[in-house]
């Protein structure tokens, strides 16, 4: 009985989360896709939970007890914090399936060579869950350590000659052990080797990070995401769990998918980013003399962008640190009143996670027709009037183009350098993420706003409304 229940119930989870994924494409739809997820997590739980070799209920409690102690106030992160609290979830995710393949080692051991679970696949797949799993944790901490800007760990890449060799000696010395475990899971030596594979792939998940900086940081965290997942596909198949196996498999397939779409947005292979770092960062001069930064006022700016027949926005994490999609949402109002026509170009790596910048405007109320991804926007900014880049840096630095030293060098960007005025939002003179200058900044046809994004905008909405401008 039991068993049947737990078929439907595997059934009925791995529906609500591949209609999940499904729901989540699309903003209109992604709140429903998450409550199919939390539905299909609880469905799955619980229906584990009622198999009869379950006895321990206490430790199942206590579990979900420390599960909500972490995860509540994980929750209520700011929006900008989000890819700094995704890794952790892969950490705690690589973390739970490290764990549970070591204690299913350890009881295996105990059982001896009659209890007939080494068998081949099930050794091999216990080796692929413990390896991914530890290099998820250590590897998925690093990457919220870099990104939290710990002081401890370098946003920088670290390198050092012949890190490439170390790194992968490193990995291949944790496979040639595993391999050595599945000849002989019941030699003597096995219960050593087994806790220095788990070491070494700890280690690895280390050394994986720490020559990977700034704009690549996306990237990993989405590779580490497919890793999370494929990790408790093995775990699936140790535990003869089905519905981990496609739970697993959907993680796994969508941290790869995203990870492709993220490489390709940046124009960049998986190799690369994960080893392309290699190398110094070098700083990207500016060409020519060196410019001067020029200022507009806002009463100045405000006459441009009512002149404009196209201004095309550009937010980046300036404006969602400060805030001020609601007061963006103000001054498209007031422009499009005008009879202006007003764009927002989307980069696929704006902000701190995929999608932060559709996240911020939808919540703003901004029509969704109002967004234009890059490879649409970029064709029509020739023909922009005003491109008003509001706490973007690096998605609109020229550099990516031609700066073959840069961290960002092939990164697709907006064009914002085409339109014919440019208007940057920014506090200071300081570089964006990836830590270099951004000669936008000082081209002729640019002039700066200096200023916290929400102060700058609500002032040129008070311009509009209060009179200043009609
Ligand atoms: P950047 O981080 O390059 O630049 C943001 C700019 O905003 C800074 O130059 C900063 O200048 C300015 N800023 C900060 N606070 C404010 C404020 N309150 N008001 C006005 N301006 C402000 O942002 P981009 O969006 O252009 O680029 C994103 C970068 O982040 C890329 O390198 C990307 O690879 C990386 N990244 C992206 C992730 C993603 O998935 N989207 C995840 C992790 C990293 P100042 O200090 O002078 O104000």
């Amino acid at each position: 009985m039991t068993q049947a229940i737990a078929q439907v119930a595997a059934i009925a989870a791995t529906a609500l989360f591949i209609f999940a994924l499904y729901w989540m494409n699309d903003p209109k739809t992604a709140r429903r896709g998450v409550y199919a997820g939390v539905l299909g997590m609880a469905v799955a739980v619980l229906a584990t939970w009622v198999q009869p070799q379950i006895v321990h209920h206490g430790w199942i409690l206590a579990a979900i007890a420390a599960g909500f102690v972490v995860g509540v106030p994980l929750s209520r992160v700011p929006l900008t914090a989000v890819p700094q609290r995704t890794a952790l979830s892969h950490a705690f995710g690589g973390l739970a399936a490290g764990l549970v393949g070591a204690a299913e080692f350890s009881l295996w051991l105990r059982e001896g060579p009659g209890g007939a679970q080494f068998t081949t696949f099930r050794t091999s797949a216990l080796v692929v869950e413990v390896i991914l799993g530890f290099l998820t944790f250590t590897g998925s901490l690093m990457a919220a350590g870099k990104l939290q800007e710990v002081r401890w760990i370098p946003q920088r890449p670290v390198t050092y000659p012949g890190q490439n060799f170390v790194n992968l000696g490193v990995l291949g010395a944790a496979l040639v052990l595993g391999v050595l475990l599945v000849l002989h899971p019941t030699a003597p030596a096995a219960r050593t080797v087994f806790p220095v594979i788990m070491g070494l792939a700890t280690l690895f998940g280390v050394l994986l990070i720490i020559p990977i900086g700034g704009a690549d940081m996306p990237t990993v965290i989405s590779i580490l995401n497919a890793y999370a997942g494929l990790s408790a596909v093995a775990m699936g198949f140790v535990l003869d769990n089905k519905l981990l196996v496609t739970a697993g498999a959907l993680d796994g397939s969508s941290g790869l998918i995203l990870s492709i779409i993220m490489c390709r947005a940046m124009n960049r292979s998986f190799a690369n980013v994960l080893f392309g770092a290699f190398g110094t960062v070098q700083k990207v001069k500016v060409i020519g003399e060196q410019k001067e930064w020029k200022q507009e006022s806002i009463e100045g700016a405000a006459q441009l962008l009512e002149q404009a027949r196209l201004v095309v926005i550009i937010p980046g994490y300036g404006m969602a640190v400060a805030q001020a999609q609601h007061k963006v949402r103000e001054l498209y109002d007031q422009l499009t009143k005008r009879g202006v026509t007003v764009q927002f170009a989307i980069h696929p790596v704006a902000g701190r996670m995929p999608g932060h910048m559709n996240v911020l405007l939808a919540e703003a109320n901004i029509p969704y027709t109002a967004l234009v991804e890059m490879d649409e926007i970029n064709p029509e900014m020739s023909q922009c009037d005003v491109a008003l880049v509001i706490g973007a840096n690096d998605v609109v630095n020229p550099a990516a183009r031609y700066a073959t030293g840069s961290p960002i060098y092939g990164m697709p960007i907006i064009d914002a350098d085409k339109a014919k005025t440019v208007l940057a939002i920014k506090r200071s003179k300081n570089p964006g993420f990836a830590g270099i200058d951004n000669e936008l900044y000082v081209k002729d046809n640019t002039w700066m706003l200096f200023g916290d994004a929400k102060q700058v905008i609500g002032d040129l909405v008070k311009q509009f409304a209060g009179g200043g401008l009609h």
